[in-house]
């Protein structure tokens, strides 16, 4: 008999990467994917803890769950990893808790609860040697595809849950991460994304030593160089990045490897040096301005994005204007801005001097105004260029489809044959705040 399974993914990138992962293992071992979760057998949450009220809103979507049907209700991810078997008191319905380096062994405990072997499993075990080991068995492969070449991060940023549900780095060996691009490029993939928490200090297991050194590890740079030598990728990227963590070799290899597009995230957060060190990023604005413009000088075309958390414990006015300072001097292409939330259990949250919501909401939008002036102006840069665009999706109008260019850029199109997944030269006719407009060319 096959059993079938809805699972819901919320969260960063590499959640989205273990969601596809849990979905081709359980297809690939038999179970069925359902899409409505009231007609599923096994209904699987993987989800992260970074706000407090992750367990409340996943407390009231399993309450919402009222079929005869469900058997297993799973929670996965970081909220497994933080809850430990406090999930089972707090949402009593839940029977399966797994870490996110365990969900290679979804099979067994699915059959094992299925069958009643068992009544509850909870694994919270690091088995990650074992979890990439099944990464390159995927049900469908994608035009873009997503590889994690490292998982978990030393930084310790004050307000980040990472380091204690991810745990510590882990650098994949280079011969896995290989051998998987080229098992997705042999099925149909032409952009690469090579993604991990701290992608920059990927420090993989080296396939070999060379001649003359004795390090036994490959950084990220290496990889690319090796990865770009596959044939039939057209695009390469990587993230996400920490500023400290850039090296001048990885910049340089930006004008070695053609498809390695002139694109890269380098998360700042905050302007301010006092805020950069109460969130321990080690590093300060000008320390970061200043990689940003070797960059730029070994680099002339690459191009910049961020992310920003305002409302940090202790921010001041002048700290706020020192981050708008920093904005105008970074010029990026594209943004991603938060106010800060607490997240339960970091040095972050017992910070006293928490900032009110009405004075982050406010700071939140003139930080918004300030980025959109740099992603107008570069928006309209691109109008009258020829781009080549990814199509990853359809538009709301008809025969709308939406790509992305090399600096990740929306793209609109129009086209009356199914273009997506396709990479298209594309003229850009107009531009708005967040896209651009194109016209097909091929
Ligand atoms: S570098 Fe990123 S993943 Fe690591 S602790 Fe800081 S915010 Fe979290």
């Amino acid at each position: 008999m096959s059993y079938s399974f809805y699972i819901k993914v919320y969260g960063c990138q590499m959640n989205d990467y273990d969601g596809q992962r849990i979905e081709d293992i359980l297809v690939l071992n038999g179970f069925i994917k359902e899409n409505n979760p009231l007609n599923a057998d096994i209904v699987i949450f993987y989800t992260c803890n970074i706000r407090e009220k992750a367990v409340h809103k996943l407390e009231s979507t399993i309450g919402m769950i009222k079929s005869n049907k469900t058997k297993v209700i799973a929670v996965g991810g970081c909220v497994a990893q933080a809850e430990k078997d406090n999930i089972f008191k707090r949402i009593p319905r839940v029977n399966l808790s797994f870490g996110p380096s365990t969900y290679h062994k979804l099979p067994e405990y699915l059959n094992d609860l299925l069958h009643g072997k068992k009544k509850r499993i909870i694994d919270l075990n690091n088995y990650r040697l074992e979890k990439f080991d099944i990464s390159n068995k995927r049900k469908e492969v994608t035009t873009s595809a997503y590889v994690a070449i490292q998982e978990g991060c030393d930084n310790f940023c004050t307000y980040c849950v990472v380091p204690y549900t991810r745990g510590r780095e882990y650098s994949r060996p280079v011969i896995d991460v290989i051998n998987e691009v080229k098992y997705l490029v042999a099925n149909g993939a032409k952009e690469i994304v090579l993604g991990g928490q701290n992608v920059n200090s990927y420090h993989g297991e080296a396939p070999y030593i060379t001649i003359g050194s004795n390090r036994k590890t490959w950084r990220i740079e290496e990889l690319i160089k090796a990865i770009s030598t596959i044939d039939g990728i057209k695009r390469l990227r990587y993230l996400t990045s920490h500023p400290k963590d850039f090296t001048v070799e990885l910049m340089k290899v930006h004008n070695e490897v053609p498809m390695l597009v002139p694109f890269v995230h380098i998360p700042v957060q905050s302007g301010s040096d006092k805020i950069l060190k109460l969130m321990n990023r080690n590093h300060t604005a000008r320390e970061y301005l200043d990689k940003l413009k070797l960059f730029r000088d070994i680099c002339p075309d690459i191009q910049f994005s961020s992310d920003f958390i305002v409302g940090f414990p202790g921010e001041t006015e002048e700290d706020f204007n020192d981050t708008l300072k920093l904005v105008e001097e970074a010029k990026y292409t594209l943004s991603f801005y938060f106010k800060y939330s607490v997240r339960p259990n970091t040095p972050a949250a017992k910070m006293t001097n928490q900032i009110d919501e009405k004075i982050k909401e406010e700071r939140l939008a003139k930080l918004i105004k300030a980025l959109l002036k740099d992603q107008v102006y570069y928006n309209n840069e691109l109008v009258g260029t020829t781009q080549e665009i990814l199509i990853t999706k359809k538009g709301k109008r008809k025969n709308q489809y939406i790509g992305k260019n090399v600096y990740m850029q929306s793209v609109i199109i129009n086209s009356n044959e199914n273009i997506i997944d396709q990479f298209k030269t594309t003229l850009i006719e107009s531009a708005s705040e967040n896209c651009v407009f194109g016209k097909l060319l091929d």
